[in-house]
């Protein structure tokens, strides 16, 4: 008897598998996919060989997504030729954009969806087991994944999605295109979900966005619906409600990712608010000012840089330029004591020179990262950029280059790690190391990877003291000083719509 027939004799549930290619925003709408799924009776399946309903969540950001997609899905036509009864279905950005290539390359999928209706993922599974192969892509979707039921790994930390679309015009990204133009999503029914996350026990949010820090601006908010700062343990944060965008004595407001920000932190019970991604060039003095002003707001930024090259900000459409990035960058730090910095690069962007790439090495040398996500440029066919073939930098230099940045990027990192010997951090326990079993892990505030030791295990979500006693340059190591709080979370957030 296989594993997927021990489970089913012993519930007489179906069994689902998701996995998931790609950033946060996929992850996130991987947690709702399996909630609506489990919503639907089904249960998690420990492995996909095991799993009666495999939901392969997609990205199209990168080149290689295509190919591990399509590779899966050779796998799993074996998987379907053994057990027909299995479904298959392909969710995420590379279904949105590439439908009928899907179908094409792989009739064996069962259904197919996009972006915009994760909410009919069950739906959609159960019409396919009913009338064979589906295919549904919305343009787009008033749904918010965060307003459909959840599965969440982490008991103790939340993503909160907090807009969708992108209204920028990358040259390289895709993202416009499949994920359609920039909607927020409502503050109150916001400031309402991150309390509901409270009282479930989690203590860490991050808001979730392509470019969160232009959120609000294509709402408005009635002040007579406006949440009230006041519900027992809230902290009173007038801001919101009276001052700052939200002028007094108006009937409406519009409030701004700085507001938000506030709001959040402010709801009792939430200690850390994280937020990704950012855009430079809607890094302004309000946000700055919303983060120094809001303890729970993490002391750690998310900016990507692209590239620290004019010319070459100029072709991607980025709408700064290094100088103004860096000057940002001053005053986030000015601002905000202690910030840690990460940041995104792309190497060998068409028509990025030597001198293009020199003029990268110097800004990230000067913005002293404390990480980065490094890419060599890959084409991503319907964007601006996978046009400029002419002028596409060969691969053994962008390989070269990658090379010094990841040097540079790696001195930083690890200096900002020494700098911490010594201290003691406050890490947010995420369980046990898997570089060691024997130890924890966790993050500090500034997003610090710690492993530490500790005289009995810690559940995840505890937060504790730790002396830092070592320092590599993409983690720390040390030892228990002491628990300060330990997890409040239940063990398993049941699955309910909100
Ligand atoms: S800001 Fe640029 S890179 Fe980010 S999602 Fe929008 S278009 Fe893509």
């Amino acid at each position: 008897m296989t594993a997927n027939e021990r489970q089913q004799a012993r519930d007489g549930r179906r069994s689902y598998f998701v996995r998931t290619y790609g950033c946060q925003m996929n992850e996130h709408d991987s947690e709702r996919i399996a909630g609506l799924l489990e919503a639907d009776e089904l249960v998690a399946a420990p492995t996909m060989a095991d799993a009666d309903v495999i939901v392969l969540n997609t990205c199209c950001i990168r080149e290689n997504a295509d190919n591990k997609l399509y590779g899966q899905l050779g796998h799993l036509k074996r998987l379907k030729d053994e057990r027909p009864e299995v479904q298959i279905a392909v969710a995420g950005c590379l279904a949105q954009k590439d439908q009928d290539l899907v179908r094409r390359r792989a009739p064996h999928v069962d259904v197919v969806f996009g972006t915009h209706n994760v909410a009919r993922a069950a739906e959609l599974l159960s019409d396919a087991r009913a009338g064979g192969p589906v295919t549904e892509i919305l343009p787009e979707s008033g749904e918010f994944p965060s307003a459909l039921p959840v599965r969440r790994d982490a008991q103790h930390a939340a993503w909160v999605t907090i807009q969708i679309g992108c209204d920028n015009t990358c040259a390289f990204c895709i993202v416009p295109s499949v994920r359609g133009s920039e909607v927020s999503r409502p503050f109150v029914e916001l400031v309402d979900e991150v309390r509901g996350l409270a009282d479930d026990g989690v203590s860490e949010v991050t808001l979730l966005g392509q470019n969160v820090n232009s959120y609000g601006r294509d709402i408005t908010v009635s002040l007579r619906s406006a949440p009230e700062p006041q519900r027992s343990g809230d902290r009173d944060d007038a801001h919101w409600r009276a001052g700052g965008s939200w002028a007094a004595g108006r009937r409406t407001a519009r409030p701004l990712f700085g507001d938000l920000l506030r709001a959040v932190g402010g709801v009792a019970g939430i200690e850390r608010v994280r937020f990704t991604s950012p855009h430079p060039k809607d890094l302004r003095a309000d946000v700055i000012s919303a983060m120094a002003a809001t303890r729970e707001a993490c002391e750690h930024l998310h900016l990507p840089l692209q590239s620290g090259s004019d010319a070459v900000l100029s072709a991607m459409h980025r709408g700064y330029t290094a100088h103004k990035y860096l000057d940002r960058l001053r005053s986030a730090r000015a601002a905000v004591a202690d910030l840690a910095v990460s940041t995104d690069v792309i190497v060998g962007f068409p028509g990025e020179t030597e001198q293009d790439f020199a003029a990268t090495l110097e800004v990230v040398a000067e913005a002293r990262f404390d990480s980065a996500f490094t890419f060599v440029f890959s084409p991503r066919p319907g964007t601006e950029a996978a046009e400029l073939t002419e002028c596409f930098v060969p691969p053994p230099v962008a390989a070269e280059r990658m090379k010094r940045l990841r040097a540079v990027v790696e001195r930083s990192a690890r200096l900002g790690n020494e700098s911490r010997i010594g201290r003691i951090e406050e890490v947010l326990v995420e369980g046990r190391s898997k570089r060691d079993p024997d130890m924890l892990s966790g993050r500090t505030r500034q997003n610090r990877l710690v492993h530490f030791t500790a005289p009995a295990p810690l559940r995840a979500g505890t937060y504790a003291l730790v002396r830092v006693r070592r320092a590599a340059a993409f983690h720390l190591g040390g030892d228990l000083v002491e628990v300060t709080r330990p997890a409040r979370h239940r063990t398993r957030i049941p699955v309910a719509p909100r």
